[in-house]
């Protein structure tokens, strides 16, 4: 946990959300300025900066939370029109809230290549 990180105030319950999800090590819940017409953030309770910063010993939390996503993302009825899995990371990477969360979105076709 990291007092002044955002994703951690919000899995301490001190700023809103909506919640979709939530056990002892990860929590998903809907992002504030939505992209798509889902647009969900899966993070891990643990306070990692980015995924670049994933140690060995977070392996089996990193499972959990892709489990888990698989989860949200089916239960959101995303299966069969397929979604897509984003971690920004970094600077370059568009990365804007240093607590590493996977973005599920979904409802739309969406574009590639990313801009
Ligand atoms: P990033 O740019 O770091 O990949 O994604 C951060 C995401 O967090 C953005 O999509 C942004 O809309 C979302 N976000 C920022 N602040 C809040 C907040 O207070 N609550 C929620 N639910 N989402 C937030
Ligand atoms: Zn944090």
């Amino acid at each position: 946990m990291s007092d002044d990180c955002l994703f951690c105030k919000l899995i301490r319950g001190e700023i809103p959300s909506k919640m979709v999800f939530e056990d002892d090590r990860v929590c998903a819940f809907h992002d504030i300025n939505p992209i798509a017409p889902t647009h969900i953030l899966v993070i891990p309770k643990k306070h990692i900066t980015t995924i670049a910063c994933v140690r060995p010993e977070d392996a089996d939390l990193m499972g959990h939370l892709i489990l888990k996503a698989n989860q949200i993302a089916a239960e959101q009825g995303l299966k069969e029109n397929g979604f897509r899995y984003v971690v920004n990371t970094g600077e370059d990477g568009g990365q804007s809230v240093f607590h590493m969360h996977l973005h599920i979105l979904g409802g739309r076709k969406l574009n590639w290549p990313p801009g």
